[in-house]
């Protein structure tokens, strides 16, 4: 399988390239992403094969229909990552909450939240290819809480591998600062900054683009790479779970096979969005996928205006922080899919030059055959946390916008797929504040408060956390992070 550009080739580099090369060098010409050249067809045959599978089986079968360059071997032992999730036989537990309503809970890794759902198996993948090419790789990443935890975990010792972990000092929970501050591998280095998350962000992009630090890194004979959610090495573990979720419907009998059901994604990113859309174009029952924001709501206004504006918005800070997000990179794939590499180029120029971009109503028309959306304040979400408690599930900040998006857009009478994207544990205040209306609390007093309330356990790696040794505690001024990272590498 082939990755071709999504804006198109600039006569200079390679018309298409490998799934490794993908993964190693993730950005296209005319600052573009890599798409597969053609997604398998799956198609009801695949479904019926693994009613009875695992999910590890069904996932080896999905990535070999892929065809993708990396050994058999590699893949079944990053498969085997998900045998550290809480169920090995079911690493995404499906629970119905209510009538026509079902929530996949993606975050039962290590970390607690779904980014250990494609991170897991992707860090493992990107050292082996490193190895076989006896290549040392500097991951570069930048976090407002969750990706940071997940990158440091799936990159832990592993070889030919470093990472650099930047977070905003002050602008992360405490449980998850605790998970980057107490790594102790010798392969990482967490760094605080003083400065917000755009402050972090912007200075992984400037040394991204660095040839300076590039070629300091080279004569050590490393190369600089990235981990975030635009690398087609961790879109492709994401489209196994909603194929594995529609499966587990149709095993509950809640379900029958070939039904359409919803699939509705609390979305930042967009890259677990991403990933339903390419299953459903692989042959996945999809009736539409759901959108789900929170008041950093372009996506919404993007799905059902058509325009993608950001002239007058500046991301504000929510209760739903890993959804804080203007810029939402996979969108570019879907607008790729839909409309081709010419018009996506022109539409992501006029989002560079000029802050926004719109679509014509033919466009906007196929963009809504797919997709629905709305979006969820705090006060809002804070209600639905509080109601679903009562009805007896306990859910976080980032699920709860899932659970409005459901109200407005589901049509009456059509399943729906919810994804939960992080465990209580780790957005504990504000959860807290929704069930006992407590506020201002601590993350360790509110993991309590919620512990006692709804009678269910902290796990251990949570707990751990507050008594576990800090390791990393670096805290810098921004002009400084290039020469922290270079005496650590
Ligand atoms: C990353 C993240 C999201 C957003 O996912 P995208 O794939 O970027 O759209 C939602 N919720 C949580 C808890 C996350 O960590």
């Amino acid at each position: 399988m082939n990755f071709i550009e999504t804006r198109g080739n600039d006569g200079i580099r390679p018309y298409n390239v490998s799934f490794s090369q993908a993964i190693l060098s993730p950005i296209a010409s005319f600052g573009g992403l890599y798409v597969p050249l053609k997604l398998p067809d799956l198609g009801q045959v695949f479904l019926e094969k693994h009613l009875g599978s695992s999910y590890k089986t069904m996932a080896m079968d999905m990535l070999l229909c892929f065809g993708i360059d990396i050994d058999k071997d590699v893949l079944y032992e990053a498969l085997d990552l998900y045998d550290k999730f809480d169920d090995k036989n079911n690493p995404v537990p499906v629970v119905k909450v209510k009538e026509n309503l079902y929530v996949s809970e993606l975050y039962h890794g290590p970390t607690r939240a779904f980014k250990d759902m494609a991170l897991q198996p992707f860090g493992l993948v990107l050292s082996s290819i490193a190895q076989k090419q006896k290549q040392n790789y500097l991951i570069l990443a930048a976090t407002s809480g969750d990706t940071g935890p997940a990158a440091l975990e799936t990159f832990k010792n592993r070889e030919n591998v470093q990472v650099a972990c930047l977070y905003p000092d002050g602008g992360t929970s405490d449980v998850q600062r605790l998970q980057m501050v107490t790594e102790d591998a010798s392969n990482l280095k967490v760094i605080g900054i003083k400065g917000d998350f755009d402050d972090a962000q912007n200075a992984l992009k400037s040394l991204l683009d660095s040839d300076t630090f590039k070629a300091k890194l080279k004569e050590d004979n490393i190369s600089l790479s990235a981990a975030n959610s635009v690398n087609f090495g961790r879109i492709i573990f994401q489209i196994i779970y909603h194929i594995h979720s529609y499966l587990e419907l149709v095993r509950q009998g809640e379900a029958k096979m070939g039904e359409k059901v919803y699939l509705n994604v609390p979305s930042g990113n967009f890259g677990n969005a991403l990933g339903g859309y390419y299953a459903m174009k692989m042959g996945l029952p999809v009736e539409k996928i759901i959108i789900a924001s929170n008041e950093n709501n372009v996506l919404t206004r993007l799905i059902n205006d058509g325009k993608y504006d950001l002239r007058d918005s500046s991301v504000v800070s929510t209760t739903s922080p890993a959804m804080d997000i203007l810029k939402s990179s996979n969108v570019e794939r879907i607008l790729f899919d839909m409309f081709g590499a010419q018009r996506t180029k022109e539409l992501m120029t006029h989002l560079q030059e000029n802050n926004c971009y719109a679509l014509n109503s033919e466009e906007l028309y196929t963009l809504q055959s797919v997709f629905s959306a709305d979006y969820c304040n705090g006060d809002e979400g804070k209600v639905y946390i509080k109601e679903a408690f009562e009805n007896g599930y306990l859910m976080d900040p980032h699920t709860a916008t899932c659970f409005k998006a459901n109200d407005t857009c589901a049509k009456k009478g059509i399943k729906t797929i919810a994804y939960s994207t992080a465990e209580w544990t780790k957005f504990s205040p504000t959860i807290a504040n929704a069930l006992t209306g407590e506020v201002d609390t601590q993350d360790i007093d509110a993991l309590q408060s919620i512990s006692k309330e709804a009678n269910v356990v902290i796990p251990d790696m949570i707990s751990a956390l507050f008594s576990k040794e800090v390791r990393q505690n670096i805290i810098i001024d921004k002009e400084d992070i290039e020469k922290e990272i270079l005496s650590f590498v």
